[in-house]
Protein backbone atom coordinates (compact mmCIF):
# COMPACT_ATOMS: atom_id res chain seq x y z
CA UNK A 1 0.00 0.00 0.00
CA UNK A 2 2.73 1.99 0.83
CA UNK A 3 4.67 1.57 -2.68
CA UNK A 4 1.58 3.17 -4.43
CA UNK A 5 1.41 6.41 -1.61
CA UNK A 6 2.91 8.93 -4.84
CA UNK A 7 0.43 7.46 -7.13
CA UNK A 8 -2.64 9.59 -7.23
CA UNK A 9 -5.60 7.97 -5.95
CA UNK A 10 -7.46 7.15 -9.24
CA UNK A 11 -4.50 5.13 -10.60
CA UNK A 12 -3.48 3.55 -7.00
CA UNK A 13 -7.17 2.56 -7.09
CA UNK A 14 -6.84 0.93 -10.94
CA UNK A 15 -3.43 -1.13 -9.43
CA UNK A 16 -4.78 -1.97 -6.60
CA UNK A 17 -8.60 -3.10 -8.18
CA UNK A 18 -10.68 -0.79 -5.77
CA UNK A 19 -12.21 2.41 -6.28
CA UNK A 20 -10.27 5.16 -5.53
CA UNK A 21 -12.15 6.51 -2.10
CA UNK A 22 -11.43 3.56 -0.91
CA UNK A 23 -7.31 4.59 -1.68
CA UNK A 24 -8.57 7.70 0.60
CA UNK A 25 -10.07 5.60 3.71
CA UNK A 26 -6.46 3.50 3.22
CA UNK A 27 -4.57 6.42 3.09
CA UNK A 28 -6.37 8.53 6.04
CA UNK A 29 -5.72 5.29 8.14
CA UNK A 30 -2.31 4.53 7.16
CA UNK A 31 -1.64 8.47 7.65
CA UNK A 32 -0.78 9.28 4.68
CA UNK A 33 -0.88 12.36 2.61
CA UNK A 34 -4.96 12.07 2.11
CA UNK A 35 -6.98 14.74 0.73
CA UNK A 36 -4.41 16.63 -0.95
CA UNK A 37 -6.30 20.47 0.09
CA UNK A 38 -6.44 19.35 3.62
CA UNK A 39 -2.76 18.69 3.85
CA UNK A 40 -1.94 21.85 2.13
CA UNK A 41 -4.30 24.21 4.40
CA UNK A 42 -2.95 22.80 7.50
CA UNK A 43 0.14 23.63 5.89
CA UNK A 44 -1.06 26.80 5.27
CA UNK A 45 -2.64 27.05 8.75
CA UNK A 46 1.12 25.86 10.45
CA UNK A 47 2.92 28.62 8.33
CA UNK A 48 0.13 31.05 9.51
CA UNK A 49 0.71 30.29 13.36
CA UNK A 50 4.21 30.76 13.27
CA UNK A 51 4.53 33.78 11.16
CA UNK A 52 3.69 36.69 13.74
CA UNK A 53 3.75 39.11 10.56
CA UNK A 54 0.45 37.59 8.60
CA UNK A 55 -2.34 39.90 8.43
CA UNK A 56 -4.58 37.31 9.87
CA UNK A 57 -3.44 37.56 13.04
CA UNK A 58 -5.56 39.70 15.44
CA UNK A 59 -8.96 38.50 13.38
CA UNK A 60 -11.44 36.39 15.26
CA UNK A 61 -11.04 33.92 11.82
CA UNK A 62 -6.80 33.54 12.94
CA UNK A 63 -8.39 32.52 16.08
CA UNK A 64 -11.61 30.52 15.43
CA UNK A 65 -10.41 29.13 12.02
CA UNK A 66 -7.11 28.71 12.20
CA UNK A 67 -6.76 27.62 15.77
CA UNK A 68 -4.31 30.96 16.78
CA UNK A 69 -4.11 31.07 20.17
CA UNK A 70 -1.71 34.33 20.58
CA UNK A 71 -2.59 37.63 22.39
CA UNK A 72 -4.06 39.64 19.19
CA UNK A 73 -6.03 36.51 17.83
CA UNK A 74 -7.53 35.51 21.76
CA UNK A 75 -7.94 39.71 22.10
CA UNK A 76 -9.78 39.76 18.22
CA UNK A 77 -12.14 36.98 19.30
CA UNK A 78 -13.71 37.88 22.66
CA UNK A 79 -13.97 40.95 21.41
CA UNK A 80 -15.90 39.45 18.67
CA UNK A 81 -17.88 36.91 20.96
CA UNK A 82 -18.90 40.25 23.38
CA UNK A 83 -20.11 42.36 19.96
CA UNK A 84 -21.97 39.59 19.41
CA UNK A 85 -23.56 39.28 22.59
CA UNK A 86 -24.77 42.74 22.46
ZN1 LIG B 1 -2.64 34.99 16.03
Amino acid sequence: MRATADLPQQEAGRLLGVSHPTIRVWRAELGLGVATERASAAERAARFLTDPADPRHGSANGYRNLGCRCPRCTRAWTGYQRERRG
